[in-house]
């Protein structure tokens, strides 16, 4: 019997397994891929705008080359975090569901099952991308993860999206020689844009080496084309690729099969304690990025560490009970 089962191996399910193990408290992290499974599919030359001091986790000092990570950094500290705070972290292992039983859990995952006083969804949002729910999106090259600009040069590629990834996705293409064109829907690109792309995507749409239509949206995608429905009417563009970088959302299935409901605020906020993180199921917590729900911009690591200490002294203060 566990006192604690965390599913996901995210870096605050890692800070979970940290603060565990600091209580005395045994604890199991089931991956259903690899160690921070979601960072080793963020954009390989992605670089975090959290500083390292800002996304370490159990005090483990993280040092980088430069203020800012990057990706590959980010897999070594936290491959590092794993060995020295010696979490236990079964990966490849998918968590399929959890039964409640009388003051305990049991959970059946696709190897295993397991029992534990306390559950911890730690599951995050990256897993499910947004669709655009149109005709042709499930063609083979239409992709919802940009991962290395070499695969498009040279080719023709319409980048849907407004913010960050859409931002980076667009900039590394075309310095990859793709011919680079930008489908916003609304009138500009997000303010949020890290301080350092902005102006450089800014200049590079004004210069018109990467074009973009804005109050625009992609309707129909076909094996050799796109058609764009513009201000100005529909836009058909010769195409190779088309990445569709709208975001992502948590895995709302998932988490009402363990029962979990929602808050009426428009953006399936998942029922928690702000405090403990308890979710409206006794002793099932959620922790990280799904907390928000819809609202995917609302937490990162950086203001979900927490979530950690808060849950694990709610755990230890009920076990000396
Ligand atoms: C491109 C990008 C850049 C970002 N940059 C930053 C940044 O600079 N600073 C910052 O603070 N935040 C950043 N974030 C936001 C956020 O911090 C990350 O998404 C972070 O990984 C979230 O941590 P998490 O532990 O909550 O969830 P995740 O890291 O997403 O971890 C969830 C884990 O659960 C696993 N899982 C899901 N379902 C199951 C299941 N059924 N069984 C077993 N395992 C399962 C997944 O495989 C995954 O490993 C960024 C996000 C993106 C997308």
């Amino acid at each position: 019997m566990l006192d604690t089962l965390i599913i996901g191996s995210g870096p605050i399910g890692l800070a979970c397994g940290i603060e565990a193990g600091k209580r005395g408290l045994t604890h199991l992290i089931v991956e259903k891929g690899c160690l921070v499974n979601s960072i080793y599919h963020f954009p390989s030359n992605m670089t975090f705008f959290s500083t390292c001091e800002k996304i370490e986790i159990g005090n483990v000092p993280f040092v980088a080359h430069s203020d800012k990570p990057t990706r590959k950094e980010a897999l070594e500290y936290y491959r590092r975090v794993k060995k020295h705070c010696k979490l236990n972290v079964n990966t490849y292992e998918k968590v399929l569901g959890i039964e409640k039983m009388e003051g305990f859990f049991t959970i059946k995952t696709s190897k295993n099952t397991y029992q534990a006083k306390n559950v911890i969804a730690a599951t995050g949002f990256y897993d499910q991308p947004n669709s655009l729910n149109i005709k042709g999106e499930e063609l083979p090259k239409v992709r919802h993860y940009f991962e290395d600009p070499h695969l498009y040069e040279d080719q023709r590629v319409i980048i849907v999206g407004a913010g960050n990834s859409a931002a980076d996705a667009a900039l590394e293409t075309y310095y990859k020689s793709a011919k680079v064109t930008l489908v916003v829907r609304k009138p500009v690109l997000k303010s949020k844009i890290k301080y350092w792309i902005k102006p450089n995507i800014d200049n590079r749409i004004k210069e018109g080496s990467i074009k973009a239509f804005f109050n625009s949206e992609v309707i129909e995608i076909r094996e050799k084309e796109v058609d764009i429905q513009t201000p100005d009417g529909i836009q058909t563009l010769e195409n190779d690729f088309v990445l569709a970088l709208t975001g992502y959302h948590p895995d709302f299935d998932f988490l009402s099969a363990l029962g979990i409901k929602y808050e009426e605020d428009g953006a399936k906020t998942p029922i928690h304690s702000r405090k403990t993180f308890e979710t409206n199921v006794d002793n099932l917590f959620i922790a990280g990025v799904i907390c928000g729900g819809l609202k995917t911009n609302l937490w990162f690591i950086e203001n979900t560490r927490f979530h950690a200490e808060n849950i694990m002294n709610t755990i230890a203060e009920r076990a000396e009970v």
